[in-house]
């Protein structure tokens, strides 16, 4: 029995985004001899392809692998693409998933998503109501798909006996994040717009009424308990990864938040003939909180000032 002295290779998916390089940080602070990690982009592989997917895989024989890969988008984004948010996520997810399977790979971490939640809901909301209704019609198509991460996981599981788990974040933000105002989430696009407006000297415009509530987690935390469920957590059941309910703050109050990190001082003001999106999606925590009582999670300013920080120091390569 050698298995102590088995080299553990990690296969990350979706390494070059906003959770996988704070994953890349968290790890290079300390790697196990024994672990070997691998950061993939669709440079190595385009998921949406079988054969791309077989291909990567075969070359570097993981025994264990972070999923992260995905269409992503803010509300907006959504809104417009449905269609493309289903086929994209639904093929990447049966792809990595059947790659793994025929590989033998012997634990697998997907992530889905606190907004893939039923819509009409009881609050908090915890792990077993992934399935209870239907998502909100704004970003429909992710959600379906996401959820059927969750189908795959159980059925692999229940046909062929294999760990193949996911994890739910709320709303991540942190360097490396997409900071496009069209396209992206809801902080880094407002970090994008406040320095918009001090360059230009006008008003920052938020959309929507800033009062919907939100749970934001900073990538590095996220990142810290990724790794942490790849070791550790042996259930098929998803996972709550979400900051305290506590911690839930508005939309307009995340917005004050930025503007202070700028130190931007010109006008504020909401513009309500945009769309709010969900008004909430508290989750609860609790099942994490059993298995890590004493996880201290970065205060959201802090998170918020070393993202603004990352921003203005990495303009322009920034996703933007
Ligand atoms: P990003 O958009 O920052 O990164 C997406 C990653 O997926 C990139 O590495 C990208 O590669 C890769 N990718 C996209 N399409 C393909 C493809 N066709 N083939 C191969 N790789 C592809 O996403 P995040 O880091 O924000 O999200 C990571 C995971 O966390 C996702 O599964 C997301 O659903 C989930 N999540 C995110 C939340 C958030 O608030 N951001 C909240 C909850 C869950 P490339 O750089 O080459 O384009």
């Amino acid at each position: 029995e050698n298995a102590a002295t088995e080299q553990t290779i990690v296969l990350v998916t979706g390494g070059s985004g906003l959770v996988g390089k704070a994953i890349q940080r968290v790890v290079e602070e300390e790697i196990p001899d024994d672990e070997q990690w691998i950061f993939c982009s669709s440079k190595d592989a385009d998921l949406c392809n079988l054969e791309e997917t077989r291909a990567l895989f075969e070359k570097h024989r993981p025994t264990h692998v972070i999923h992260l890969a995905a269409m992503v988008g803010g509300l907006f984004h959504n809104l417009r693409n449905n269609l493309e948010f289903f086929r994209k996520n639904m093929a990447m997810n049966d792809n990595v998933l059947l790659a793994c399977h025929e590989l033998g790979v012997k634990k697998v971490v997907s992530c889905l998503s606190t907004c893939i939640f039923p819509d009409k809901t009881t609050y908090p909301i915890s792990e077993t109501m992934v399935h209870n209704g239907p998502p909100h019609p704004s970003n429909f198509g992710y959600s379906y798909a996401k959820r059927m991460v969750d189908v795959l996981n159980h059925a692999y599981n229940a046909d062929h006996g294999r760990l193949f788990t996911s994890v739910v974040p709320c709303n991540v933000f942190g360097p490396h994040d997409n900071f496009n105002i069209e396209n992206g989430h809801v902080l880094p696009g407002l970090m994008h717009k406040v320095y918009l407006a001090q360059k230009e000297g006008k008003p920052l415009e938020v959309w929507g009424t800033g009062n919907p509530l939100r749970q934001f987690i900073y990538s590095y935390d996220l990142a810290r308990l990724m790794v942490w469920a790849l070791r550790s957590y042996t259930e098929v059941e998803p996972l709550i990864l979400a900051t305290d309910e506590a911690d839930e703050i508005s939309i307009g109050k995340a917005a004050i938040l930025i503007v202070n990190a700028f130190g931007f001082r010109g006008h504020v003001v909401f513009d309500t003939s945009q769309p709010d999106g969900q008004y909430k999606k508290t989750a609860s925590n609790a099942k994490l909180r059993k298995y890590l009582p004493d996880f201290k999670f970065t205060p959201i300013e802090r998170g918020i000032q070393e993202t603004v920080d990352w921003f203005l120091h990495n303009y322009e390569q920034a996703r933007k």
